[in-house]
């Protein structure tokens, strides 16, 4: 079952640049970084309140962040819910007509097991589940 927001991704060419930025916006002290080489991304992220904000660059061109990028530009690129069932959830949305980017979960940061939702389905914000191991 969704619990709550987990995390809000955005997109960024230059993920130092990035950090610096929003050092300055919200002030955060600790920040986490680590590569997702599945995905093809680094990402470095900081809490607020509950939530994390995770900036993502991508490591390679042929990222789905660099194309997004090429696309729409830098940005919030997805939202997070947590859940605690992530195949059940992603079975009983398909079930209900929602398309799925993946029909299971694979390995993202922190831990986690991710899938995306298609932003067809979605009202065009992709929309991610994850469930912490
Ligand atoms: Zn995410």
């Amino acid at each position: 079952m969704i619990s709550h927001v987990n995390h809000i991704g955005i997109a960024v060419k230059d993920l130092e640049q990035a950090i610096e930025n929003f050092r300055k916006i919200v002030g955060f002290t600790d920040v986490h970084t680590e590569i997702v080489s599945e995905q093809k991304v680094k990402i470095a992220s900081f809490k607020i309140g509950e939530v994390l904000i995770e900036l993502t660059a991508p490591t390679d061109e042929s990222s789905t962040i660099s194309k997004f990028i090429e696309k729409r530009g830098e940005g919030i690129h997805h939202i997070a819910f947590e859940t605690d069932s992530i195949q059940n959830d992603l079975d009983s949305v398909k079930n209900l007509g929602i398309n799925l980017i993946n029909e299971y979960p694979v390995f993202g940061a922190h831990e986690m097991l991710v899938a995306f939702l298609h932003p067809k389905s979605t009202n065009g914000v992709l929309v991610e589940f994850c469930q912490p191991k």
